[in-house]
């Protein structure tokens, strides 16, 4: 049974993530690149690591959620990385947003110490990850899944098996595809609505209730007639994962032809200084472009 979890990565995900690892009673141990991040986990007794190697000796589990195939580079493969400290026996979970074939090369790096992988990427943002309601893929080995999945229960509302290391990854970014798509339609359908003069908040009723209605669509669209902007995800992962989807299904030679628009549109709303912002900030590109603000109670 699981007792001991290291958790690596407090950013939006890992922080609420971590925080419902502690509520469910795990002995957990945290690191963080910016140690200031760990300060409020210390404070609830969690153990506060230096380096990641330090961070995953002699636990049961070690779990971690970073920004990018970098962040997992220096974490799980750099000097005083998870896999200088970790031993035969412990079982690793990479939840963060990466391409499948750096799920694979993880697997090889842990097999070589005996250590046991899963791939268990997450969709909801940060107050699914506050609120323990993520939805979870996982891939990887059937019978270290069933070991984890208690763990996971505590994190997430759905939990779903995909098979071999690598498929959970590839859902994820089928997922984001799907995602960015949904995200370019809302922002251009309201530049469009404002353009025609429609009232800004009747669009977003019609949003809420017609069939192609999605809480994705309507909690953003909401947030963008309240110029709203604040960073549950970051327009520049959304463009990290757009070009990570671009690879990946290059690797495939499946046809993804509207992926380009969404990808120029989210490097030109970075361009203009909003990738810290939430990614419905992309919308601030054709806004710039069609010469509008979108904003409730503007109807003409
Ligand atoms: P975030 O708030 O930016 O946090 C990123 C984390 O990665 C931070 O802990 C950061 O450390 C760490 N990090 C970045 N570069 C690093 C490096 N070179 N070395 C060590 N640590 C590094 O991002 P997030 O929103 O939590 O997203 C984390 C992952 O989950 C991403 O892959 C993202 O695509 C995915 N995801 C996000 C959401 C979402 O809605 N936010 C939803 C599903 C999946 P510092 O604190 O030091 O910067």
């Amino acid at each position: 049974m699981i007792k001991t979890i290291s958790y690596l990565g407090l950013g939006a995900m890992g922080s609420g993530m971590a925080s419902n690892l502690l509520k469910a009673g795990y002995e957990l141990t945290v690191w963080n690149r910016t140690a200031e991040k760990c300060k409020p986990f210390a404070r609830k007794g969690a153990r506060v690591a230096n380096t990641p190697a330090d961070a995953v000796r002699d636990v049961d589990l070690v779990m971690y959620c970073l920004s990018n195939e970098n962040a997992v580079e220096e974490v799980v493969f750099g000097p005083e990385g998870i896999l200088s400290g970790i031993n035969e026996g412990q079982t690793a979970i990479d939840m963060s947003t990466v391409l499948p074939a750096t799920s694979l090369r993880e697997r090889e790096a842990y097999a070589k110490r005996g250590v046991d992988f899963l791939d268990a990427p997450v969709f909801g943002s940060k107050r699914e990850s506050a609120e323990a309601k993520l939805w979870i893929m996982a891939a990887g080995n059937k019978a270290i899944f069933e070991k984890v999945k208690p763990v996971l229960e505590h994190l997430g509302q759905t939990i779903h098996y995909f098979g071999k290391n690598g498929n959970a990854a590839a859902m994820k970014l089928v997922g984001n595809l799907i995602v960015a798509l949904e995200m370019e339609a809302l922002a251009e359908g309201l530049v469009l609505a404002q353009k025609a003069g429609l009232d800004l908040n009747t669009v977003m009723k019609v949003v809420k209730v017609a069939d192609f209605r999605s809480p994705l669509l309507v909690s953003n669209g909401q947030n963008i007639l309240k110029r709203d902007f604040s960073t549950s995800f970051a327009l520049k992962l959304m463009l990290k994962d757009a070009d990570l989807i671009a690879k990946f299904s290059e690797s495939l030679e499946s046809p993804t032809p509207a992926l380009p628009v969404v990808q120029n549109n989210l490097e030109s709303a970075v361009a203009l200084g909003f990738g810290e912002e939430n990614a419905s900030a992309l919308i601030k590109s054709l806004e710039k472009e069609a010469g509008v603000e979108v904003k409730a109670g503007r109807s003409r």
